[in-house]
């Protein structure tokens, strides 16, 4: 193995994530975990389509589709369950049909153990490194140009413990809630500390679902937290027969439920009135108690956090995990700065970018929170069961980010963003979700089967460059754009350029001879439709599309160009 440029601390989803993220990008990495045995549990099991989209960018979409259920109707009940009663469907998660530009609308459930076994896989299949298991990072040195780590690995036969002292470029704290990097950083972990935030609760855990006992393709919800309330939500994948509960409400006694099998089963009992769900053993389970924070910064110099270590929240709109995948925004502006192509000092636009996404998430969360735990009426909490467009996290964006350029739109000082809506207003910014176009042919072989979409050329490892653009317009120009990007450092590396000829092109010939590293043509006019561009106007239209998926600049010419990655690399 190479000597590693990054330690990720923790081998939950983000920490998995993040290493996957820097390895595509040729960054070696160690990833230490410091538990005995990788977690169990369903716990973030609802995937949010962006989250699918990351892990699309991965090259984890076919694994995925492989283990993957959609979501299940949301039925739910009185407590106890009444003779004959079949329960009201929740509208909880709409379903709402894939379009071009948005391929996949509704997002997955896996569980998230499941998950991260398959980021494990991958990670071992494609680089070879597997998570370190039993070791603990115990403290750091931060110094000008290197991080120096402390890490104890503990032989579990034995008990022994080894001392490592590691030096590496960065250092990622995945290490979740009670994160030692953060503590270590001395970040602010501010938050709601409302006192009767600890009154609330609820027994969380997995417990086996006996065959024949419960059709595995509906979750089901009884009672409501005026009372007492019971969730029962599969997670169903072909080997296994877990199914993920939930109790909770005021009647509801948490230590005594969770002290054993016995109780958890007496508990669903009771609040179904059923005695016919058959229940085997319980995986897992503990109290799950309501902790709304965040830091006030992702990181420190040449040390960062990601993932829970650096927010926490109720896990009511099922962002969490979804949240932790897109803090990815670190994973490529660290290779870069590895690879000596961009300044460190764009390592603080991590920071800039996710806070301003993540406080938002917080309060639509513990909203939904609140309606889900203290509802005015029985009746009120269903409203809390209700997930809105805006949690599959199309609109998150970076509009107002120092570290985008657009030469398009513009916005007053005071002018407000909301992080996670406005990038879905019918318009495309800088600082929006690139969008997805199908059906775009690879120009010299126009036959159907030789079709790509923007999705399979776009890569966590480079910034793509689409110019909207046709030769017998613009022909001149596309060959500055093509110059200029060709003239970036490391350009075969980290930069692609893909011509985008409009539909009705009829210079795929001229277009063919292009220096672009791709030229395709808009067969079915879904990429100018996506992106808002008009075909034959005046100049060319240019998108900057990040290695995370966003978009960086909007601008068109090659002055706009220089300028956004002025912004980016040294140059
Ligand atoms: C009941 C429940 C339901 C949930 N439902 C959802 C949902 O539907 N959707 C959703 O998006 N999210 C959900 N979440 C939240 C989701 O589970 C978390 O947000 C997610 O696990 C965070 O991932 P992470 O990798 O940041 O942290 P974690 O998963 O906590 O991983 C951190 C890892 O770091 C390790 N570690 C800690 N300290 C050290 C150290 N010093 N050295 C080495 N290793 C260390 C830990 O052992 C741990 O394995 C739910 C959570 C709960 C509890």
């Amino acid at each position: 193995m190479l000597t590693p440029s990054v330690l990720i601390v923790g081998a939950g989803p983000t920490g998995l994530i993040h290493a996957l993220t820097l390895l595509r990008n040729g960054i070696p990495v160690r990833i230490i975990e410091k538990q005995d045995a990788f977690q169990l549990g369903t716990r973030g099991c609802g995937m949010q389509p962006r989250t699918i989209e990351m892990y699309k960018l991965l090259g984890l979409l076919p694994d995925l589709l492989e283990v993957k259920t959609d979501p299940f109707p949301v039925v739910k009940f009185s407590s106890p369950q009444g003779d004959n009663e079949e329960g009201n469907v929740l509208p909880m998660v709409e379903r709402i049909a894939n379009t071009p530009s948005r391929p996949i609308n509704t997002g997955f459930m896996l569980m998230q153990e499941r998950q991260e076994h398959l980021l494990r896989t991958r990670l071992e299949k494609d680089y070879g490194v597997t998570v370190e298991l039993h070791t603990e990072l115990r403290s750091f040195e931060e110094h000008d140009d290197h991080v120096v780590a402390h890490i104890v690995k503990r032989t579990p036969d034995t008990d022994e413990n080894k001392e490592e002292t590691l030096k590496i470029d960065f250092l990622v704290g995945a290490d979740g809630g009670r994160s030692t990097v953060r503590k270590q950083l001395g970040l602010d972990f501010l938050g709601d500390d409302s006192p009767d935030l600890k009154e609330i609760g609820m027994v969380a855990g997995d417990i086996e679902a006996l065959e024949g006992t419960l059709d595995q393709k509906v979750w089901r919800i009884w009672g409501d937290t005026t009372s007492n309330m019971l969730s029962l939500r599969p997670c169903s994948i072909p080997d296994k027969t877990h199914i993920n509960f939930f109790i909770g409400g005021v009647d509801v006694d948490l230590e005594k439920v969770s002290s054993s099998r016995e109780e958890v089963v007496k508990a669903i009992n009771a609040i179904t009135g059923r005695d016919d769900i058959k229940l085997g053993n319980v995986i897992n389970m503990g109290i799950w108690r309501p902790n709304i924070r965040m830091v006030n910064s992702f990181g420190k110099g040449r040390v960062f956090i990601a993932g829970d270590a650096a927010h926490v929240h109720s896990p009511t709109g099922g962002q969490g995990m979804n949240s932790g995948a897109q803090d990815i925004n670190l994973a490529w502006k660290l290779a870069l700065v590895s690879k000596n192509l961009s300044p460190p000092s764009i390592l603080t636009s991590y920071t800039a970018e996710r806070i301003p996404v993540i406080a938002t998430m917080l309060s639509k969360t513990t909203e939904l929170f609140h309606k889900t735990f203290q509802p005015a009426s029985p009746e009120k909490m269903v409203e809390g069961w209700r997930r809105g467009y805006e949690l599959r996290m199309f609109g998150v964006n970076y509009r107002k980010s120092g570290i985008t350029l657009d030469e398009k739109y513009t916005y007053a000082e005071d002018e407000i963003v909301d992080p996670y809506r406005s990038g879905d207003d019918g318009t495309v910014r800088a600082g929006d979700r690139a969008p997805d176009a199908p059906k775009l042919a690879p120009v010299g072989q126009t036959n159907a089967t030789s079709h790509t979409t923007f999705f399979d050329i776009f890569s966590p490892a480079y910034h793509t460059l689409l110019v909207f653009a046709d030769p017998s317009q613009h022909g001149e120009a596309i060959g500055g754009i093509v110059e200029t990007a060709r003239g970036l450092p490391s350009f075969k590396e980290v930069v692609k350029t893909v011509l985008v000829l409009p539909q009705t092109s009829s210079s795929t010939n001229d277009a063919s001879t292009s220096s672009a590293d791709m030229v395709l043509l808009d067969t079915e006019g879904y990429a100018y439709k996506h992106y808002d561009v008009v075909a034959d106007s005046q100049q060319p239209t240019i998108f900057i599309v990040r290695p995370d998926g966003f978009i960086g600049g909007l601008v068109f010419g090659v002055e706009g160009i220089r300028k956004y990655f002025a912004l980016i690399f040294k140059l």
